[in-house]
Protein backbone atom coordinates (compact mmCIF):
# COMPACT_ATOMS: atom_id res chain seq x y z
CA UNK A 1 0.00 0.00 0.00
CA UNK A 2 1.42 3.43 -0.76
CA UNK A 3 2.08 5.89 1.93
CA UNK A 4 -0.28 8.41 2.68
CA UNK A 5 -3.29 6.19 0.85
CA UNK A 6 -5.36 3.52 1.93
CA UNK A 7 -7.58 0.70 0.30
CA UNK A 8 -11.41 1.31 0.22
CA UNK A 9 -13.48 4.47 0.98
CA UNK A 10 -11.07 6.46 2.66
CA UNK A 11 -8.35 6.32 0.51
CA UNK A 12 -8.00 9.09 -2.44
CA UNK A 13 -11.00 10.54 -0.95
CA UNK A 14 -10.07 14.40 -2.27
CA UNK A 15 -8.72 13.06 -5.58
CA UNK A 16 -12.29 11.38 -5.99
CA UNK A 17 -13.90 14.96 -4.94
CA UNK A 18 -11.89 16.86 -7.63
CA UNK A 19 -13.19 13.55 -9.96
CA UNK A 20 -16.29 13.83 -9.41
CA UNK A 21 -16.21 18.25 -10.03
CA UNK A 22 -14.68 17.16 -13.57
CA UNK A 23 -17.25 15.14 -14.37
CA UNK A 24 -19.92 18.17 -13.60
CA UNK A 25 -17.83 20.16 -15.77
CA UNK A 26 -18.02 17.49 -18.53
CA UNK A 27 -22.28 17.83 -18.37
CA UNK A 28 -22.73 14.91 -15.56
CA UNK A 29 -25.62 16.16 -13.87
CA UNK A 30 -27.46 13.78 -12.35
CA UNK A 31 -26.91 14.07 -8.59
CA UNK A 32 -26.68 10.23 -7.79
CA UNK A 33 -24.51 8.98 -10.41
CA UNK A 34 -21.94 11.87 -8.91
CA UNK A 35 -22.48 10.74 -5.85
CA UNK A 36 -22.00 7.18 -6.71
CA UNK A 37 -18.34 7.95 -8.39
CA UNK A 38 -17.47 10.19 -5.41
CA UNK A 39 -18.39 6.83 -3.14
CA UNK A 40 -16.64 3.85 -4.99
CA UNK A 41 -12.65 3.57 -4.88
CA UNK A 42 -11.27 3.05 -8.42
CA UNK A 43 -8.02 2.62 -7.12
CA UNK A 44 -8.90 -0.67 -5.65
CA UNK A 45 -9.84 -2.11 -8.46
CA UNK A 46 -6.63 -1.33 -10.93
CA UNK A 47 -3.47 -2.95 -9.59
CA UNK A 48 -1.62 -1.26 -7.41
CA UNK A 49 1.14 0.45 -9.27
CA UNK A 50 -1.40 2.53 -11.30
CA UNK A 51 -3.01 4.01 -7.94
CA UNK A 52 -1.84 7.43 -8.96
CA UNK A 53 -3.20 7.19 -12.37
CA UNK A 54 -6.45 5.71 -11.10
CA UNK A 55 -8.70 9.11 -10.98
CA UNK A 56 -7.16 10.69 -14.24
CA UNK A 57 -9.85 10.23 -16.57
CA UNK A 58 -8.13 7.23 -18.46
CA UNK A 59 -8.80 3.67 -19.08
CA UNK A 60 -6.16 1.81 -17.78
CA UNK A 61 -4.85 -1.90 -17.97
CA UNK A 62 -6.17 -4.40 -15.88
CA UNK A 63 -4.31 -7.72 -17.69
CA UNK A 64 -5.01 -10.06 -20.37
CA UNK A 65 -5.20 -6.92 -22.74
CA UNK A 66 -8.33 -5.60 -21.53
CA UNK A 67 -8.76 -2.48 -19.94
CA UNK A 68 -10.80 -0.54 -17.16
CA UNK A 69 -12.62 2.11 -19.22
CA UNK A 70 -12.13 6.29 -18.21
CA UNK A 71 -14.03 7.35 -15.84
CA UNK A 72 -15.48 9.90 -17.76
CA UNK A 73 -17.20 7.44 -20.24
CA UNK A 74 -18.71 5.35 -17.51
CA UNK A 75 -20.06 8.11 -16.33
CA UNK A 76 -21.41 9.42 -19.33
CA UNK A 77 -22.60 5.75 -20.47
CA UNK A 78 -24.51 4.86 -16.53
CA UNK A 79 -26.35 8.70 -17.22
CA UNK A 80 -27.50 7.42 -20.71
CA UNK A 81 -29.72 4.64 -18.99
CA UNK A 82 -32.02 7.50 -16.68
CA UNK A 83 -31.69 5.11 -13.80
CA UNK A 84 -34.06 5.82 -10.91
CA UNK A 85 -33.35 3.17 -8.46
CA UNK A 86 -34.98 -0.58 -7.85
CA UNK A 87 -33.90 -1.28 -11.71
CA UNK A 88 -32.79 -4.59 -12.91
CA UNK A 89 -29.51 -3.96 -14.82
CA UNK A 90 -27.52 -6.01 -17.43
CA UNK A 91 -23.74 -5.05 -17.94
CA UNK A 92 -21.48 -7.17 -20.98
CA UNK A 93 -18.00 -6.80 -20.44
CA UNK A 94 -17.21 -6.82 -16.18
CA UNK A 95 -13.26 -6.09 -16.79
CA UNK A 96 -12.00 -4.58 -13.48
CA UNK A 97 -15.82 -4.25 -11.73
CA UNK A 98 -15.99 -0.77 -11.70
CA UNK A 99 -18.67 -0.12 -13.79
CA UNK A 100 -20.55 -3.13 -11.66
CA UNK A 101 -19.69 -0.92 -8.56
CA UNK A 102 -20.69 2.32 -9.62
CA UNK A 103 -24.31 0.78 -11.37
CA UNK A 104 -24.76 -1.36 -7.37
CA UNK A 105 -24.64 2.15 -5.53
CA UNK A 106 -27.84 3.35 -8.16
CA UNK A 107 -30.12 -0.47 -8.74
CA UNK A 108 -31.70 -2.93 -7.20
CA UNK A 109 -29.40 -5.68 -9.38
CA UNK A 110 -26.86 -5.98 -11.45
CA UNK A 111 -25.89 -8.86 -13.63
CA UNK A 112 -22.58 -8.77 -15.00
CA UNK A 113 -21.12 -11.23 -17.59
CA UNK A 114 -16.83 -11.82 -18.66
CA UNK A 115 -15.96 -13.62 -21.29
CA UNK A 116 -12.04 -14.06 -19.31
CA UNK A 117 -12.48 -16.48 -16.66
CA UNK A 118 -9.17 -14.42 -14.74
CA UNK A 119 -10.62 -11.00 -14.87
CA UNK A 120 -14.06 -12.51 -13.78
CA UNK A 121 -12.45 -13.97 -10.75
CA UNK A 122 -10.14 -10.96 -10.05
CA UNK A 123 -13.36 -8.61 -10.56
CA UNK A 124 -15.18 -11.09 -7.87
CA UNK A 125 -12.85 -10.80 -5.50
CA UNK A 126 -12.29 -6.81 -5.82
CA UNK A 127 -16.12 -6.42 -5.51
CA UNK A 128 -16.53 -8.82 -2.60
CA UNK A 129 -13.69 -6.18 -0.77
CA UNK A 130 -15.54 -3.05 -1.62
CA UNK A 131 -18.89 -4.67 0.26
CA UNK A 132 -20.96 -4.81 -3.23
CA UNK A 133 -23.94 -7.23 -2.32
CA UNK A 134 -26.10 -6.99 -5.33
CA UNK A 135 -24.08 -8.01 -7.81
CA UNK A 136 -23.98 -10.96 -10.10
CA UNK A 137 -21.35 -12.21 -12.12
CA UNK A 138 -21.37 -14.65 -14.55
CA UNK A 139 -18.43 -16.05 -16.94
CA UNK A 140 -19.42 -16.25 -20.27
CA UNK A 141 -20.23 -14.78 -23.93
CA UNK A 142 -22.50 -11.62 -23.04
CA UNK A 143 -23.46 -10.72 -26.86
CA UNK A 144 -25.87 -13.44 -25.94
CA UNK A 145 -27.14 -12.02 -23.34
CA UNK A 146 -28.99 -13.88 -20.62
CA UNK A 147 -32.32 -14.97 -21.23
CA UNK A 148 -33.11 -16.53 -17.97
CA UNK A 149 -32.55 -12.85 -16.00
CA UNK A 150 -34.44 -10.92 -19.04
CA UNK A 151 -36.25 -8.92 -19.32
CA UNK A 152 -33.74 -5.69 -18.36
CA UNK A 153 -34.93 -2.10 -17.36
CA UNK A 154 -31.57 -1.51 -18.56
CA UNK A 155 -28.42 -3.15 -20.48
CA UNK A 156 -24.66 -1.44 -20.90
CA UNK A 157 -22.24 -2.88 -23.15
CA UNK A 158 -18.51 -1.82 -22.05
CA UNK A 159 -16.99 -3.60 -25.21
CA UNK A 160 -16.90 -2.32 -28.84
CA UNK A 161 -19.02 -4.63 -31.40
CA UNK A 162 -19.34 -4.04 -34.81
CA UNK A 163 -23.32 -3.94 -34.43
CA UNK A 164 -26.01 -3.92 -31.41
CA UNK A 165 -26.13 -7.57 -30.70
CA UNK A 166 -30.17 -8.67 -31.38
CA UNK A 167 -30.83 -10.69 -28.48
CA UNK A 168 -29.35 -8.04 -26.07
CA UNK A 169 -32.20 -5.77 -27.60
CA UNK A 170 -34.91 -9.09 -27.60
CA UNK A 171 -34.10 -8.98 -23.54
CA UNK A 172 -34.76 -4.90 -22.69
CA UNK A 173 -38.27 -4.68 -21.34
CA UNK A 174 -40.36 -1.85 -23.30
CA UNK A 175 -39.24 1.48 -22.10
CA UNK A 176 -35.75 -0.31 -21.32
CA UNK A 177 -32.52 1.59 -22.86
CA UNK A 178 -29.06 -0.29 -24.17
CA UNK A 179 -26.12 1.46 -24.06
CA UNK A 180 -22.95 0.92 -25.30
CA UNK A 181 -19.96 1.17 -28.62
CA UNK A 182 -20.38 0.01 -32.11
CA UNK A 183 -18.95 0.67 -35.52
CA UNK A 184 -15.90 -0.44 -36.79
CA UNK A 185 -12.75 -1.82 -34.34
CA UNK A 186 -11.00 1.57 -35.25
CA UNK A 187 -13.72 3.95 -33.98
CA UNK A 188 -16.92 2.99 -32.62
CA UNK A 189 -19.81 5.73 -31.87
CA UNK A 190 -21.51 5.44 -28.28
CA UNK A 191 -25.22 4.28 -29.14
CA UNK A 192 -28.68 4.32 -26.75
CA UNK A 193 -31.18 2.14 -27.87
CA UNK A 194 -34.48 2.51 -26.32
CA UNK A 195 -37.61 0.07 -26.62
CA UNK A 196 -40.65 1.65 -27.48
CA UNK A 197 -42.88 -1.33 -28.66
CA UNK A 198 -42.60 -5.00 -28.70
CA UNK A 199 -40.98 -5.03 -32.07
CA UNK A 200 -40.00 -0.98 -31.90
CA UNK A 201 -36.55 0.65 -31.12
CA UNK A 202 -35.48 3.84 -31.58
CA UNK A 203 -31.14 5.29 -32.28
CA UNK A 204 -29.65 7.99 -30.92
CA UNK A 205 -25.78 8.49 -31.01
CA UNK A 206 -24.14 10.41 -28.03
CA UNK A 207 -21.17 10.97 -29.67
CA UNK A 208 -17.15 9.15 -30.43
CA UNK A 209 -15.58 6.31 -28.75
CA UNK A 210 -12.94 3.48 -28.78
CA UNK A 211 -13.04 0.86 -26.56
CA UNK A 212 -11.46 -2.82 -26.39
CA UNK A 213 -13.04 -5.59 -29.06
CA UNK A 214 -16.95 -6.90 -27.94
CA UNK A 215 -15.86 -10.84 -28.76
CA UNK A 216 -18.65 -13.55 -28.87
CA UNK A 217 -21.58 -14.99 -31.11
CA UNK A 218 -22.69 -11.43 -32.17
CA UNK A 219 -19.84 -9.69 -31.83
CA UNK A 220 -15.89 -9.74 -33.62
CA UNK A 221 -14.80 -13.44 -33.95
CA UNK A 222 -11.52 -14.02 -31.77
N1 LIG B 1 -16.90 -2.43 -17.54
C1 LIG B 1 -15.49 -2.67 -17.39
C2 LIG B 1 -14.91 -2.01 -16.18
O1 LIG B 1 -15.63 -1.28 -15.49
O2 LIG B 1 -13.75 -2.24 -15.90
C3 LIG B 1 -14.77 -2.30 -18.67
C4 LIG B 1 -14.14 -3.48 -19.21
S1 LIG B 1 -13.27 -3.52 -20.70
C5 LIG B 1 -13.37 -1.97 -21.47
C6 LIG B 1 -14.35 -4.57 -21.67
C7 LIG B 1 -14.48 -5.98 -21.14
O3 LIG B 1 -15.41 -6.67 -21.98
C8 LIG B 1 -13.21 -6.79 -21.13
O4 LIG B 1 -12.96 -7.28 -19.84
C9 LIG B 1 -13.50 -7.94 -22.11
O5 LIG B 1 -12.90 -9.16 -21.76
C10 LIG B 1 -15.01 -8.02 -22.01
N2 LIG B 1 -15.69 -8.67 -23.13
C11 LIG B 1 -15.43 -8.58 -24.46
N3 LIG B 1 -16.31 -9.33 -25.14
C12 LIG B 1 -17.15 -9.89 -24.23
C13 LIG B 1 -18.27 -10.77 -24.32
N4 LIG B 1 -18.74 -11.24 -25.47
N5 LIG B 1 -18.88 -11.13 -23.17
C14 LIG B 1 -18.45 -10.71 -21.97
N6 LIG B 1 -17.39 -9.88 -21.83
C15 LIG B 1 -16.75 -9.48 -22.94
Amino acid sequence: MRAGHASGRNGFVLVRRRLVQRLKARGIRDARVLAAFEDVPRHDLVPEALWGQAYKDTALPIGEGQTISAPGIVATMTAALGLTGGESILEVGTGSGYQAAILSRLVSRVISIERIPELAQKARVGLEALGVGNVELLLGDGTCGYPEGAPFDGIVVTAGGPDVPRPLLEQLKVGGRLVGPFGPKDGQVLVRMRRTGRARFTREELGSCLFVDLIGRNGWAV
